[in-house]
């Protein structure tokens, strides 16, 4: 699965990308787009714990798009000085939505995984209970045995360092889109504009 760090990176580099030119983001809005960004992976708790396996419950509802939706309604709730409503709910809905999306391209729902066991992103929960997968993932299978420690093994620095590359070339991708769009609108990106 992607790291925490590559949902929170890639959460808080398309709200960056988003915003108005002459604007900033706040923190405890980049605090709730990180929150929204990992909520899923909360499934992984019991194993963290109780000492579970993992496969145990993670990938379960919290991995569908429906609770991304909710996630992101609930969290735009939260008030947010300069954020309206709207806005939030713009930025932390899609946020929400982005992490099933992005485990969709982990192993776990490889056609080698599915042929041996229940593995793939339940998206379509409650009205499906079908997983889906990709035939090619791209993100390094990182193992979390029980037991916080056990997780900084050498495979998963190894796979934690490619996805370090990236999400790298995300943020880079999403400042040149930004860029070619406000070039495009003839915007200067320096200006600074009424809120
Ligand atoms: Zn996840």
């Amino acid at each position: 699965m992607p790291s925490p760090i590559f949902h929170s990176v890639a959460a808080v580099a398309a709200a960056a990308g988003c915003k108005k030119p002459g604007t900033s983001l706040s923190w405890p809005l980049c605090a709730l787009l990180v929150l929204a960004a990992n909520l899923p992976d909360l499934d992984l708790a019991p194993a963290a714990f109780l000492g579970t396996p993992t496969m145990l419950y993670h990938h379960g509802f919290t991995h569908s798009f429906g609770f991304g939706l909710l996630a992101g309604l609930l969290l735009s709730l939260v008030p947010l000085r300069r954020f309206k409503w709207r806005h939030r709910a713009c930025l932390l809905v899609p946020v929400g939505l982005s992490h099933p999306f992005f485990d969709l391209f982990n192993s776990n729902g490889s056609l080698e995984c599915r042929q041996f066991y229940d593995c793939g992103q339940p998206l379509a929960w409650p009205l499906l209970s079908r997983k889906w997968g990709t035939l090619y993932p791209v993100f390094g299978d990182i193992v979390l045995p029980p037991g916080i420690l056990s997780w900084f093994s050498a495979d998963n620095l190894r796979f934690i360092t490619w996805e370090s590359c990236l999400t790298v070339l995300v943020v880079a991708a999403v400042f040149a889109m930004r860029a070619l769009v406000l070039k495009l609108r003839g915007v200067d990106p320096r200006a600074k504009y009424p809120r």
